[in-house]
């Protein structure tokens, strides 16, 4: 996400740390590289136009020049400022306090991720304990209605059942009666899309709106597409009073300008960000979060909720107990790597971790960690279950088999056992030791 917009901020701070004292004109060089970087992201220019002169306005107060590290403290106001850019300070989180069932109306172009979100929403919700139904108010692409169904199903989601050829105001309405009598608590809307914005399609999402008053009504914006996003959020905005933004596809190369925009041009919050095409990759959206994303300074926070969501679920307590039963074993292992799967890339991951995105780029050459985990999981894959209970019992025939069945070398398989057993050691030694023993461990 954003390396590029990353790599560039690096160069012009790394600059700008090199000198010790700074003037009023190494500042305003800074600033003006700054300037530059904002505007290749595609950030609108009159958002960046403002933004600098706050961050000049702050950085050439007199408080900065005369610190200790000025350069640390115009790297602050700039994150800062990207924070307050971004809503930094106001709530974000959808409001879903009405008498249920409550209304959230998804809109936005084809193609944006519309039906994903709406599924992605519904889970996200269902595991908040609410009960979503799903309304697929979409009824000029018949494919629209199945695709809503199909996430349902995958999801296990309810969806409301509606014919191509209905009027969407009626849809709406008799979801919200069916919603009523079988208690479900949300309407999850999904509103049609045209490929441009169009004024027929405007008006029927106004009457969807008068007629259901959604609690939520949140533009789904598509942030590789720039300032086109911005624009068509800003054109929803004016006609349907928009209550929030859910930017899409940040786990791709989009460049930033839509995520650093879209707050400053609509006045309404990104509340939500879809971070991949699976139906559990949506995050809540925290200004100061992302600020430290981009400027590379990682993001421990959300990895910490990351990992706490995975570990809540039943997965875990079913790994914890076939741990006790079986001890570490290839098969444990693995469920255990399957875990940190569901977690999203491990590329990802760790560019949540403080300076590893850097460190990362600077280890050119190695294998990326993801593909590294395909490899494991595929040999222990090929493995029997016996194997995979007790590796003492691999011998050279029985791996050049698995390197056969895993497509991989009898290298890689006597290297994935080295290092298993090597850490299998080292957790009947920590078992041993017990609690206490592990912290002397740390200590020592
Ligand atoms: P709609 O026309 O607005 O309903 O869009 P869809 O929900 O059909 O999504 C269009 C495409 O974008 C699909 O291929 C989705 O899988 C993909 N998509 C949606 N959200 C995300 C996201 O957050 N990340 C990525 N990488 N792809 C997404």
């Amino acid at each position: 996400m954003f390396d590029n917009l990353t790599e560039k901020f690096d160069t012009v701070f790394k600059k700008l740390r090199g000198r010790g004292r700074l003037s009023e004109e190494n500042i305003k060089d800074a600033l003006r590289e700054v300037r530059l970087v904002l505007l290749e992201a595609d950030v609108n220019f009159r958002v960046v136009k403002d933004f600098i002169a706050a961050v000049r306005d702050r950085a050439l107060g007199q408080d900065v020049l005369k610190s200790l590290t000025p350069a640390q403290q115009v790297i602050k106001i700039v994150r800062e400022e990207l924070a307050r850019l971004m809503g930094e300070g106001e709530a974000n989180a959808l409001d879903l306090a009405a008498r249920p069932p409550v209304p959230v109306m998804l809109c936005g172009l084809q193609g944006a991720g519309k039906t994903t979100t709406c599924g992605k929403l519904a889970l996200s919700l269902r595991r908040q304990k609410r009960n979503p139904l799903l309304v697929p108010a979409d009824i000029y692409r018949p494919a629209a209605i199945e695709q809503l169904k199909t996430v349902g199903r995958q999801i296990n989601v309810e969806v409301f059942d509606s014919q191509p050829g209905q009027d969407p105001v009626k849809i709406c309405e008799a979801a919200r009666a069916y919603a009523e009598l079988n208690g479900f608590d949300t309407l999850i809307l999904d509103t049609a899309g045209r490929l441009h914005i169009d004024s027929e399609l405007m008006q029927e999402l106004v009457r969807i709106r008068d007629s259901l008053e959604p609690r939520e009504i949140l533009f789904v914006a598509d942030a590789m597409t720039g300032q086109d996003a911005v624009n068509v959020a800003e054109s929803f905005n004016q006609v349907l009073d928009i209550s929030g933004v859910i930017l899409t596809k940040l786990d791709g190369d989009a460049r930033g300008g839509a995520a650093l925009s879209i707050r400053a041009v609509t006045g309404k919050p990104i509340k939500l960000v879809g971070m991949g095409e699976k139906l559990d990759a949506l995050e809540v959206f925290h200004p100061d979060r992302m600020a430290q994303r981009i400027l590379g300074m990682g993001d421990v926070l959300s990895l910490i909720e990351k990992a706490q969501s995975v570990v809540e679920t039943e997965d875990a307590a079913r790994m914890e107990a076939q741990l006790r039963k079986d001890g570490f074993t290839l098969e444990t292992f693995r469920d255990q790597l399957q875990m940190i799967k569901k977690m999203g890339s491990m590329e990802g991951l760790l560019k949540m971790i403080p300076g590893a995105g850097k460190a990362m780029k600077q280890m050119k050459g190695m294998q990326p960690p993801d593909q590294e985990m395909k490899k494991i999981e595929a040999i222990i894959n090929s493995m029997t279950r016996r194997e995979r209970h007790d590796h003492r019992i691999l011998n050279g025939s029985r791996r050049q088999r698995i390197a056969r069945g895993s497509g991989t070398t009898v290298q890689d398989v006597n290297q994935l056992i080295k290092r298993f057993s090597e850490a299998q050691k080292m957790m009947k030694k920590m078992q041993k030791m017990g609690p206490k023993g592990l912290k002397g461990m740390m200590r020592g």
